[in-house]
């Protein structure tokens, strides 16, 4: 990873920065994985932040970078809009470019969302809004290999030993992305809190071209692990944040939902046969959202009897869409941004950046699966041998993946 062990003919080196207690200082190049083992046995850092790789002139007929496919998307006025495939970058002159090299680093934090739950605006982080980071992976995912044509084998996902994950790709086309590419990449996957219009821009493109299996996948996703295991609706916070996208795309029935939502008449339904306490507050949780996901069905099969609502968008894929899509930090896809290394020690919580496999993220519970430093160390605790395969199995997915460098 650190590009040092590269033949003579495409040798380069790259960034790098030893840190400390959160102190790291820019602009270290170190020309041999020798001397950089040297440097790291006398200052024992914990942890690597690793930027781009020294940049090369090249001819500018090797320069010419193609994206997998020509990407159509809508502005923010519903235009429809074709990026071109190929994207060039060309020094004054046109004979030789200076080609800079880096992965695609994609940095996703908890504390980036808006969250419903008590931790919203705090540092701690609770398995409610660990669901928008298991989100954020399924999107990325859908980016990265169904839209963008990136190999699994070239994605590499860490945890970052705080409150979130790093996905880091490494095949050739990713590492010579231009900056301008990066910068539009940015553009095309970042929907900012707030902007309602771009979301429904990019539902409407979805279903427009067909992807229904993946708005299914979201939806049902947002109903089983957010709605019933967060029981979501059970927190006021984010009632009124559901109520105001409802009162927008639906306002014909927000007063009924908000009624059912906070005097309990759901529960009260005659054909539900559970007793209020019987349900709970996952139970309860659930029976709201599907009350919504009923007057939206009802609502539907009218419309499509008057050839009404073909392209409009249901309330609950919106909020389903809007909790789970991932917030994307313009910095770490830059070429000048250091990118903390996979096993990096955090200086606050003490954890491992430890790489993890992809589906693992939606089953992953930071407080309970990662491993702090002394964890690593202390064999006399009884899982000591659990905590050992994990790492080993983190750093066999870390090998998996430098073998996949620029294939
Ligand atoms: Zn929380």
């Amino acid at each position: 990873m650190l590009g040092m062990n590269e033949s003579s003919s495409s040798a380069q080196c790259r960034e790098l920065s030893l840190s400390s207690g959160g102190n790291h200082k820019r602009n270290s190049f170190y020309a041999t994985g020798e001397k950089l083992g040297c440097l790291l046995l006398k200052q024992l850092p914990d942890a690597l932040h690793v930027g781009h790789y020294t940049p090369l002139i090249v001819p500018r007929e090797q320069f010419e970078i193609e994206l997998p496919m020509p990407v159509k998307r809508y502005d923010r006025n519903g235009n429809l809009i074709v990026e071109p495939a190929i994207l060039r970058r060309v020094c004054d002159g046109d004979l030789s470019v200076t080609q800079w090299r880096k992965e695609l680093v994609i940095d996703i934090d908890i504390t980036d969302f808006v969250r419903f739950c008590q931790c919203d605006g705090m540092k701690r982080f609770c398995t409610t809004c660990w669901a928008h980071i298991e989100g954020s992976y399924l999107f990325l995912r859908h980016f990265l290999i169904t839209v963008y044509g990136y190999r699994e084998e070239n994605i590499l996902w860490v945890f970052s030993g705080c409150k979130g994950v790093h996905c880091l790709v490494n095949s050739s086309l990713a590492l010579t992305l231009s900056e301008e590419q990066r910068k539009t990449l940015h553009s095309w996957l970042h929907i900012a809190n707030g902007d309602d219009k771009a979301m429904d821009v990019f539902i409407r493109k979805l279903i427009t071209e067909g992807e229904t299996e993946f708005v299914t996948q979201i939806e049902e996703f947002f109903e089983n692990r957010v709605v019933n295991q967060c029981a979501i609706i059970q927190l006021e916070p984010f009632v009124r944040f559901a109520l105001a996208q409802i009162a927008r795309l639906s306002p014909s029935f927000v007063s009924l939902v908000a009624n059912a939502w906070h005097s309990n008449t759901v529960l009260d339904d005659p054909t539900c046969s559970q007793s209020e306490s019987f349900l709970g507050e996952r139970g309860q949780s659930l029976l709201k959202w599907r009350y919504l996901k009923n007057l939206e069905g009802d609502q539907r099969s009218i419309g499509s009897r008057n050839n009404l609502n073909a392209l409009s968008i249901k309330a609950s894929t919106f909020i389903a869409f809007r909790f789970l899509y991932p917030m994307i930090d313009a910095g770490p896809m830059q070429f000048k941004h250091l990118a903390k290394a996979p096993f990096s020690v955090h200086h606050t919580t003490n954890m491992i950046a430890l790489p993890i496999r992809g589906e693992t993220i939606l089953d992953f519970a930071p407080q309970f699966h990662a491993i702090n430093l002394s964890q690593l160390t202390d064999n006399r605790l009884s899982n000591h041998a659990t905590i050992l395969e994990r790492f080993s199995d983190a750093v066999s997915l870390m090998s998996h993946w430098i073998d996949h460098y620029n294939s």
